[in-house]
């Protein structure tokens, strides 16, 4: 069983909406130079852990984990493939849905 709450991938999506303006390239570009991943590989997970929580742990206290997830939204998803910004694939593609139909300009409520 998990240990890491379900997300409020609903709640990341508004969030998400602070960076819809910012070019792809810079987003790239932050990831790239502050991403724990791009630090070093993290400390193996211990064996036995949800796909939650393993992609929690990869991406434990990343500076740019917003970035990384919206970078990705933009590129891969919905054919997502590994964890990005703390998420697991099936979170990602959910939150794909909401961030697809999330009007840029509203960072309350989704698109009507
Ligand atoms: S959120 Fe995770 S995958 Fe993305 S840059 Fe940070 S450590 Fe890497």
């Amino acid at each position: 069983m998990s240990t890491e709450p379900t997300p409020d991938l609903a709640a990341t999506s508004r969030r998400l909406t602070r960076l819809r303006r910012v070019p792809t390239n810079l987003l790239a570009e932050l990831v790239r130079r502050d991403g724990a991943c791009a630090q070093g590989s993290p400390a193996e997970p211990p064996h036995g852990l949800t796909e939650r929580d393993h992609a929690a742990h990869l991406c434990a206290g990343c500076p740019v984990a917003d970035p990384c997830l919206e970078l990705e939204l933009r590129s891969a998803s919905p054919d997502v493939v590994g964890v990005w910004g703390g998420l697991t694939e099936d979170d990602i593609r959910h939150l794909h849905r909401a961030w697809s139909t999330q009007d840029p300009d509203d960072s309350q409520g989704e698109r009507r």
